[in-house]
């Protein structure tokens, strides 16, 4: 499956950050959620992209792609407790301050690729796992984070951990931060609002009629009732992989609600937009 299909959203989000002069991706970047695997494939991705000098399409044959897709492009590293090690470095269980240097050292030379550092854990099989405080520790953080606050402009830091309270605040801080949600259950699909709901947290409560409206849009194939089960599956999800968002419980209750006025013959235009206002703070 290709990465595009399974996630339509976050893929075009990229690409169109990528293609943009005004809104370029921002240079420190957080993935969080339970599908590690996905998440390392959308950060190969974004390097791929960045890094492209062809026609930017899945099977581009160009250099840069080429090596992305067998994992030796010179400029795109994995940084975990076991890639990308400085050889005087003996750590094991750890990304070590050591190898945050070797990174601060390697950005004082420019370079002609687009940098990309995916930071990451594997397991003992090799399998991608998330970023906690005890493989990604304050001080190692701490020693990186010049590095992501003043970076040259062709340099890109990526994130990847299951919640995102596993990382240190200063990171999380410092960071664009995207929930990437699950695909592997059926029964929690939400397709179909994905393009206008995804990541909703972020968006700015003066975009809460906007939102509606897009919402509202979306009923001329989809009924309003589908179109709020899909809203709470997504919320769902996302509680499943940040616990500590108490706000989700409230939302999906507002959700609820709507689904009942609804029922009760309500017009969608108008429950869409007394939702979008409850929901976006
Ligand atoms: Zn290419």
């Amino acid at each position: 499956m290709l990465l595009s299909d399974k996630y339509p959203f976050l893929t075009e989000f990229f690409q169109t950050a990528i293609e943009s002069e005004n809104h370029p991706p921002a240079h420190s970047i957080l993935f969080y959620g339970n599908d590690l695997q996905s998440q390392y494939t959308l950060a190969l991705e974004i390097a791929r992209l960045l890094n492209c000098t062809g026609d930017k399409t899945d099977n581009c044959q160009c250099l840069n792609c080429k090596w992305i897709n067998e994992g030796k492009h010179p400029a795109v590293l994995t940084i975990s407790r076991i890639d990308s090690k400085p050889d005087d470095d003996d750590s094991k269980t750890v990304i070590s301050v050591k190898q945050s240097e070797m990174i601060r050292n390697m950005l004082i030379t420019s370079s002609q690729f687009h940098r990309v550092f995916i930071f990451c854990d594997k397991d003992d099989e090799g399998n991608i796992q998330g970023l906690n405080k005890m493989n990604f520790q304050e001080a190692t953080a701490n020693s990186l984070l010049k590095s992501i606050e003043e970076p040259s402009e062709r340099v890109t830091f990526i994130f990847l951990t299951r919640d995102k309270n596993d990382l240190i605040s200063t990171i999380i801080s410092r960071s664009q931060c995207f929930f990437v949600p699950t695909k592997k259950r059926q029964d929690y699909n939400f397709e179909v609002i994905e393009s206008v709901l995804s990541n909703y947290w972020e968006i700015k409560r003066g975009e809460a009629f906007n939102v509606s409206e897009k919402l509202n849009a979306l009923t001329k194939d989809t009924s309003p009732i589908e179109i709020l089960e899909q809203f709470q599956n997504y919320m769902l999800l996302a509680l499943k992989n940040n616990n500590s968002a108490k706000f989700l419980i409230d939302d999906i209750h507002s959700v609820e609600l709507a689904k009942k006025q609804i029922n009760q013959g309500m017009k969608s235009d108008i429950v869409f937009d007394e939702l979008c206002l409850k929901i976006i703070r």
